[in-house]
This record gives C-alpha cells, structure tokens and sequence, in this order.
C-alpha cells in the first residue's frame, strides 16, 4: 500500500507535501515524488528510496507554489526507479495512484498506436496518457478524468492535476482508500486522515465509486455513474500518536506492545462496563450455516489471517 497526498491553499504546498508523506511511512514505499503547480508550469520531483531522498532532491531543485500533489509507492508494475516513480506525467496532466489497472495492457496498446509515448513501466501511466488523449479530443479536464475513469478495470485511488483546471486536485476512488481534508484556506486529499492531522479540521471520507473535482472554491463529488454525491464532513482526528513510532525503535514493535491497548480497544466495544459481561452481536445467519470462510489480506494481515484459520478450523 502506497500512500497519496495532495493540498490547495494559499501556503508553499511541497513541504506540507513532504511532511503529510512522510506520516504515510508506515504503509511502507520504496519511492516517492511530488508535482507542484508553479508559475512555470506544473513541475515534478522524485526520488528512490526513502523520503530523506526526495527531500534532499527538493532542497537541492526548489519548486515552489500553492497546489500539489505527491506520493509515496510500493512497485507493482516496473522495478523501483525514478522513471516508474509517481507522479506521473503527459501533457499537461500530473497524476498519483495507489493500486493496480488491471487492463493497463491493453490500453498502453490503443493508446500506443494513437501514438502515445510511454517513459515508465508502470500501470499508472496509461491514466495520465488516457485523461491526455482525453483533453486533446476536446474534452474539459472534469469529463476528461471521468471518461478515463470510465475505461479503468481494477483498484486504485488516484489524485491528479489537469492543465486548465489550475486550482483544482481531481480525486477518485475505487477499492483504496482517500480521504478530504478541509480546512479554512486549505483543502486536502490523502490515503489516510494521519496525513492530514493538524491540516484539516474535517475530513470527507470518500466511498467506493466516488470521484471529484476540489479546490478552495469548491468540493464537487460525484458517484460511479456521474451522479452528484453528498458527502458529510467529520472532526478530522486531532492526534497522530498512531502514525508516530514513539519511542520505539520501528512500527513492529510498537504494534507489539500496542496490542494489549488494541485488544482492550476491540473488546471493549461489546463489554457492558456494569456488569463485565461481554455482549457479542447476534450473527446475521446461523453459524452452523456458514460453509465457508475467506480471509483476505496482505503482509502481516495474511499471517493473522493464517492464525484465525487455524482458530476457525
Ligand atoms: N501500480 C502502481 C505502480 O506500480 C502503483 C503502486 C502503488 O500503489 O504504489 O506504480
């Protein structure tokens, strides 16, 4: 899992950039990059490696201006280089993802032989390169995400910038997670609303299908089909404590010794605190009915998951 982040406000956007990344260390990444729009147009930088990398590329190329985008990757398609590294770019469209396009081939293909060129291995590309395609047949760049959107098979979430929606991040999502941070004189998008702990004062959590246009001006959402969506804002979380490796060496061993307070945390939802008694929902079906049980998961998820199989068998 990669991690996204994206601001529009009126502050230098590629420190808070940097910053809001670096909170989404713990999803793990073996790259990163930013686009930031600036007077000469959207620039990028990118690095291998860790966030100290990226940081170091920054300060050594500065690129200064109020909106942008960045992004932390995890490789699924094409080794882990500064080509394949996000943000990725054609003609005037900067755009991060986190998942995988699952028809990218086949796209990379049609787009190739309208006479696309290509500068990454990646499954990403073909998105930035469709919305391109998209713009130059005439579309503007809101209906040009969308028809791109419209092509894709797979997972991802996505935040991009489109020349000639200058002070607007585009977002979607469809099987990652992004949320919207809003703040006054700053929206914000990320993976995670750790990334956006003291930058927004609420936070939009997107659903499945959603995409949008945001900008200081505006949060204009819609569904999978196109239609409006309304989406409530909550509290954003005060607290980063949990993106913090406190004063443990690494996240594994405070996950370790978090787990007493993780299961406390989880078991303490059902306790009635009067009597001690744990109150357990009643199953939607009865057990003895269940014929059939999948876990899925990724990492160390996958070995909890190996555990409770054992459990449940
Ligand atoms: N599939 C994309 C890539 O390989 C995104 C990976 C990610 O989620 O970081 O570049």
């Amino acid at each position: 899992m990669c991690g996204i982040a994206g601001f529009v406000g009126t502050a230098d956007i590629a420190p808070k950039l940097i910053r809001a990344l670096k909170t989404l260390e713990y999803r793990g990444y073996d790259s990163a990059g930013i686009a930031v729009r600036t007077d000469a147009g959207t620039q990028r930088r990118r690095a291998v490696g860790k966030l100290a990398a990226l940081d170091k590329v920054v300060a050594d190329a500065p690129i200064s201006g109020t909106c942008g985008i960045g992004h932390t990757r995890w490789a699924t398609h094409g080794p882990a280089t500064e080509p394949n590294a996000h943000p990725h770019t054609a003609h005037g469209v900067a755009l991060v993802h986190n998942g995988i396009i699952e028809n990218y081939s086949a796209l990379k293909t049609e787009l190739a032989d309208a006479g696309a060129r290509f500068e990454s291995d990646t499954d990403t590309e073909v998105v930035a390169q469709l919305i391109a395609q998209n713009i130059a047949a005439g579309q503007v760049p809101r209906a040009a995400f969308a028809s791109a959107l419209d092509r894709l098979k797979g997972a991802f979430a996505f935040a991009a910038l489109i020349d000639g929606a200058e002070g607007s991040i585009f977002v979607a999502r469809r099987g990652s997670p992004l949320v919207i941070g809003i703040s006054d004189g700053q929206i914000s998008t990320a993976s995670d609303t750790l990334a956006l702990v003291g930058e927004a004062d609420e936070v939009i959590y997107l659903e499945d299908g959603d995409w949008g246009e945001i900008s200081l001006k505006n949060i204009a959402l819609f569904g999978p089909n196109g239609e409006p969506v309304s989406r409530n804002a909550q509290p954003a979380p005060r607290s980063a404590a949990a993106a913090d490796k406190g004063p443990y060496r690494h996240f594994m061993l405070k996950e370790i010794y978090e787990q007493p307070d993780a299961l406390a945390h989880t078991i303490g939802h059902y306790l009635n605190p009067g009597s001690g008694a744990l109150v357990l929902p009643d199953l939607p079906i009865a057990a003895n009915d269940i014929r059939r049980i999948v876990l899925v998961a990724c990492g160390t998820a996958a070995y909890a998951g190996m555990v409770a199989k054992y459990w449940l068998e």
